[in-house]
Order: structure tokens, then sequence, then C-alpha cells
């Protein structure tokens, strides 16, 4: 009952009516005060209040002990009203290179479960529909969970996802090229399905927890095995009309530069990716390198590995002064497993950006600058953002 009344508001039915627009705006902040609600909703403080009253009579919307020490919610600010973690549950999967991770979290913004499916290169779609089933049965089991509490499930995919859920052919997972997320994991797991690149799913966890909190505009630029990217103008994530947009890694630098695997030739990614410093350190030193095992260098002092961290930061910094040419925004989050290295990245990749961006920040005022900062998320933003999906109604709103 609870779940069939917090799924049609959820859906805005009946449409614009004060409690809709309250869940709603709930299930997409998490734990709110009445005033933050009104300001948000801009409806009245009266209408709020009213309309509370209600759903918190229908057991939709709860109230907070204040400083309430046991909250488990990732980053959840001071606040008095959530949704009722009991009224609804919902699914983040993530479909990276070689495994699909799955996280539970309750309507109120609290993680319960994570499971890891390991697989091997080039897994097959109904495969992954089916698994993924198997680890969300288990993760309820386990919780005790109710599955019909389930109100939707997201899909963050390693490449771009059209607004229509269909996989483009830029992904890293060339077999997925041309599925429809929607129609392979929707039948099998019954539920509503949210799909979307994984930068914008990492950009979504940014926003509702973590270093975008309170920015409705900003850029994320991920900087891991690949270079991705994700524009958020407005508070929506901006997808491009066949969800292309932010794909920085795949602007071109130099037009005589090495193929890229999109078939452009001097891609970013190719100079401003991890691969970079993996190849490079692996020949010097004659062994196989990790991520991790080139950050713990570099902050050990290994020369190599700065230099490559370095070089790393001078060609992101160079792109991202490009971005920042076209969108000036408040806010450049850096992702990625490279954004690990803190401060050995940051600062020469402030420099850089300085150095190729018009508007600089001896220029302007210090609340006109544009902020480059580390992401707070950044080894789960994939997963967390996957989960972010269904609780900010993503395609729904958009
Ligand atoms: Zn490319």
């Amino acid at each position: 009952m609870t779940k069939s009344l917090l799924r049609s508001l959820l859906d805005g039915q009946p449409p614009g009516t004060p409690e809709s627009l309250i869940v709603r705006c709930l299930s997409q902040r998490g734990a709110i005060s009445a005033a933050q609600i009104a300001r948000l909703t801009g409806l009245a403080r009266s209408t709020v209040s009213t309309a509370l009253t209600g759903l918190k009579k229908s057991g939709i919307v709860v109230e907070l002990a204040a400083a309430d020490e046991t909250a488990k919610g990732v980053g959840r600010p001071p606040a008095t009203l959530t949704l009722n973690p009991e009224a609804g549950t919902c699914v983040g999967v993530h479909l990276s290179l070689d495994e699909i991770r799955v996280a539970v979290a309750d309507v109120s913004h609290s993680f319960i479960s994570e499971k890891t499916i390991p697989l091997g290169l080039d897994y097959p779609p109904d495969r992954a529909a089916k698994l993924t089933k198997a680890a969300i049965a288990q993760c309820y089991e386990e919780n005790s969970l109710s599955a019909s509490g389930l109100l939707g499930v997201g899909v963050s995919v390693s490449g771009p996802v059209s607004p229509e859920g269909f996989v483009q052919r830029a992904s890293i997972v060339p077999t997925w090229a041309g599925v429809n997320i929607r129609h392979v994991f929707g039948p099998v797991l019954e539920q509503p399905i949210f799909a979307a690149n994984e930068s914008n799913c990492a950009a979504i966890a940014e926003m509702m927890w973590g270093a975008a909190v309170g920015y409705e505009d900003f850029v994320l630029f991920k900087i891991d095995l690949g270079v991705g990217g994700a524009i958020v103008q407005h508070g929506r994530v901006v997808t491009g009309i066949a969800g292309g947009a932010g794909e920085f890694g795949h602007m071109s630098i130099d037009p005589s530069g090495d193929l890229c695997r999109c078939g452009n030739r001097g891609c970013l990614e190719l100079y401003a990716s991890f691969n970079r410093p993996l190849e490079q350190i692996a020949r010097v030193t004659g062994r196989r390198v990790t991520m991790d095992d080139v950050i713990r260098m570099a902050e050990q002092g290994d020369v190599g590995a700065l230099r490559m961290i370095e070089d790393t930061a001078e060609m992101a910094g160079r792109g991202l002064g490009m971005i920042g040419s076209v969108l000036n925004p408040p806010l450049i989050i850096i992702g990625g497993r490279m954004a690990l290295a803190g401060d050995i990245l940051l600062t020469p990749l402030i420099a850089a950006y300085e150095r190729h961006t018009l508007i600089k920040a001896r220029d302007v005022a210090p609340d006109r600058r544009t902020r480059i900062i580390i992401g707070k998320h950044t080894e789960n933003d994939v997963l967390l953002g996957a989960v972010g999906l269904v609780l900010s109604h993503y395609g729904r709103l958009q």
C-alpha cells in the first residue's frame, strides 16, 4: 500500500500536487527541513506543513530525531524530514568492463548492501541481466528486505547511453553497442529501469552526496583508464540529443596524433588518461604496474611516477582549459582513479588550467573563480550514482 502510494507520488501522480512535489524533493535530496522543502519546491510554508501532516500520517515521510548519530546516509546533512526508509528501496547496478556491481539503498538514502559479480571481458547482456537479478535477490534476502519494496533499478554503463536507453557504439564494451538497457534488464528484473553513462552517474553521486552538494552548475572530469566527463547545468545532467555530451576524452587535441579507439586521431584520452603512465612506467621499470602502484610510487617520491602524473595533469589541464572557455563553470570536480593522487595531480592541473583557459583566477573576484577540487566519492561514485538515478527520477523529470 505504502509502496504503491509512494511510487505514484514519485511519478508525479496526481500531477503537480504538493504531496507529489514534496515526495520527489525528499527522494532527490534525502533528509532536509520543511523550510528547505518550501524553498526547493516553491510551495508556501503553510502548504508544505499541511501536506507533510498527511504524508506523515500515511507513513511516507518520517521525522528524524535531531542530530541522529546512527544515520548511515552518505554525507547526510543535519535535517529533520526524510522519506520513510521502510517505504521503499532502490538498486544501482554498474556494468563495468569485467564485473558487475550492485548496491541497494532505501529511499531515505541509507545504503544497505553491496555485491560484486566478477566476469570476464565481453560478457553478454542476457547473462548480465540474469546474474544481476540473482545478486539483487541475494542482497534482499541477506538483509531481510521485502522485494516488493523495490521502486526501480538504475544502471550505469561505460559508454554513452541515449535518452531511450540505447548503448552507443563508442562504448568501451563493444558487444553492448546498440543494446537497449531497458529492454535487456526490464523484462528480467520486472522493474522500472533507469540507464545512464557512468560519468553522468558519478556527477549525480557528487551532486547528491559529494563535492557538488549545493552547486547547480559544475563539470566532472574523470581521469581513469579512459577520460570521462559530465556537464551539469541548472541541477540537471546535460546528456545531449543522443547521450554524447561531456565526452571530453574524445576532443581531438592533435589532428596528426595517434589513432584513438573512437576512430579519431589525437584524442585527449590518449594523453590525459592513466594508460600512458602505466605503459611508460612498465617500460622503464620492466614490470607491470597498476594505477594504485603508480600513485603509491608518486607518494613515495618516485621521480618517474611523479613526472607521469604531472604530464597527465598538464594535458588534463589543457583540455579542461578549453572546457572552461566554453562553460566557465563555478566548479570542476576531478574524479577517476588518478584523483586519488590528490595534490600531486591537482596542483599542476590547476596551473595548466590557468594557462589554457580564458578567464584567469587572478583577473576576477574570489567568488567568480572556478574552483577545481577532487571528488568526494571517487572510488564509488559510479555505483552510488546508479542508485541516485532512481532516487532523482532520472529520465522522468528530464
Ligand atoms: Zn577518441
